[in-house]
């Protein structure tokens, strides 16, 4: 089959979150099973170019509509570990891609519009006709109604979309004025609460709900996350529109890329280990300490890796680093926003917390650290107040540090508990679940884990190995989307 993946990541060369880590995965697994796979990216000026081979450009005459003109774009393609990737550079003032970040500047909605506006027009321009397109998010939700309103027509009749939502709390909820920039126009038409209208505002073009209504199949990132939005309000504002689309929407779970992260062979870290040698994992626990200025003492690491976002449960991450310095545990922190008085926020702490040698936090984005740092914690936390799928609890799984989590989401459909595992079998138990959003739940798991390292290390060990056991690699859902693209092309 040919898939052509349209996203505005794809790690490790674009990566803010867990967005890039399965357009890259997703992408790879497809491949290994046959495929032809091809990602359309943004040309970004801060993406990691030294992550990309052989790049070059292979299409200087690309005019992208825009408006009632054109923009020159060139295309570029190069190698991404072992991934053709095609990356799209626009020549215009308004300069899309060259604003020294993925995300957050004023014009977003037009930026990404012009995205997947671009990446079509490329498509169609060079011949391509994938079986199946995937976009993703609400950045490229455009790419299925301009797909089927314009290009279909424009001999790409035959080409499905599976689109697949990562976060619904950003919508791109945006003016008519996207309507006009991409040349569908008639906002009448598309303003229609059965088509792009905003289910709140109804003034208001939403590119997430375009790509549910256009699109063939549309999944979300796990199954209890794909019952949560149609159900519990954690579509915001989408639970009408998904209910209606039922029929085509699924709850996928996200792999993790076992050539990436695997501590057997992980070339970030200094000691490889497996489940036979999984005492070598405290080498690398030493590295971490070493590197981090941590004391060496008889006490776990626990650690919190991700974006510091609202939607991760900033408080609970506060709690669970002063319980644990109180509670004979060392803690480490990684991560950043784009939001200036969050960040500030965490350098405050980080601040006030300088002199105390059982914690550390890394405000910044740092993939390799990462790394060091799922290889050398004993714990990872992830109170999230709502979670699609969440990687880090995976890969910390993979990596021997035990994930403690909020019953949320894909971390429902990924980490069960050890004490309470109903009818479970205890050896598929792999960490700690708490399921309210106050300070006496995450103590209450934090005691439990901590309880375990401190008095029955051979437990812990046994948990340990459960995690590293369980397969969480890209070879299920793999084979899930593959299901998906095949029935949606006998359409
Ligand atoms: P998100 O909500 O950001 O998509 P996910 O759990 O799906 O969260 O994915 C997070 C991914 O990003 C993981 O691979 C995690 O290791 C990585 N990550 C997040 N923040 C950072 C950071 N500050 N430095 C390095 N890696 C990070």
């Amino acid at each position: 089959m040919y898939i052509v993946q349209i996203a505005s990541e794809c790690a490790p060369v674009a990566k803010v979150g867990g967005l890039g880590d399965v357009v890259y995965g997703l992408s790879r697994e497809l491949q290994v099973r046959g495929n032809n796979v091809e990602v359309v990216l943004p040309m970004y000026d801060c993406m990691r170019y030294d992550q990309v081979w052989g790049l070059e450009k292979v299409y200087d005459d690309l005019w992208v509509p825009w408006y009632s003109g054109w923009v020159h774009c060139s295309v570029w393609c190069g190698e991404v570990h072992g991934l053709r990737c095609y990356f799209i550079e626009p020549h215009s003032q308004d300069n899309f891609f060259n604003r020294g970040c993925f995300y957050g500047c004023e014009d977003e909605a037009r930026r990404f519009t012009f995205f997947s506006k671009a990446a079509l027009e490329f498509l169609l321009k060079t011949n391509r006709r994938p079986d199946i397109i995937h976009s993703h998010d609400w950045q490229t939700g455009i790419v299925p109604v301009l797909l089927s309103e314009m290009y279909h027509r424009s001999g790409m009749s035959n080409q499905r979309v599976c689109y697949t939502i990562h976060n619904f709390k950003h919508q791109g909820v945006t003016t008519e004025d996207v309507l006009w920039a991409a040349g569908l126009g008639r906002p009448d038409y598309f303003m229609h609460d059965d088509l792009m209208r905003d289910n709140f505002n109804p003034g208001a073009v939403n590119l997430m709900k375009g790509g549910i209504v256009y699109s063939n199949f549309v999944t979300t990132v796990s199954p209890q996350h794909a019952w949560e939005a149609c159900y519990t309000g954690q579509g915001f504002g989408l639970e009408r529109t998904l209910q209606i689309h039922r029929v085509k929407f699924d709850g996928v779970l996200n792999g993790i890329d076992y050539n990436v992260w695997n501590p057997e062979v992980d070339r970030h870290i200094p000691a490889h280990y497996n489940m036979e040698t999984v005492q070598e994992k405290y080498r690398n626990k030493e590295t971490l300490r070493d590197r981090l200025l941590l004391r060496k003492a008889y006490k776990p690491i626990i650690a919190y890796i991700g974006r510091l976002d609202p939607q991760k449960g900033l408080h609970l991450i506060r709690h669970a680093l002063f319980y644990c310095l109180q509670h004979n545990a060392q803690f480490v922190l990684l991560g950043n926003s784009p939001e200036m008085d969050i960040n500030a926020y965490f350098w405050h702490l980080k601040n006030y917390l300088n002199d105390n040698p059982d914690c550390h936090l890394e405000i910044g984005y740092n993939e390799e650290l990462s790394h060091m740092i799922y290889a050398g914690a004993d714990m990872l936390i992830m109170p999230s107040l709502f979670e699609p799928c969440g990687l880090p609890q995976m890969i910390g799984s993979k990596y021997g540090a035990i994930p403690i989590v909020r019953a949320v989401g894909g971390l429902v459909n990924t980490v069960f508990d050890r004490d309470y595992c109903g009818d479970r079998p205890p050896e598929e138990c792999n960490g700690y679940v708490f399921n309210q959003t106050d300070y006496p739940a995450v103590e209450s798991a934090l005691n439990r884990a901590i309880g375990l390292w401190h008095h029955y290390p051979d437990e812990f060990r046994q948990l340990i190995l459960n995690g590293m056991r369980h397969d969480f690699s890209w070879s299920s859902p793999g084979a899930k989307y593959l299901a998906i693209y095949e029935h949606i092309r006998q359409k």
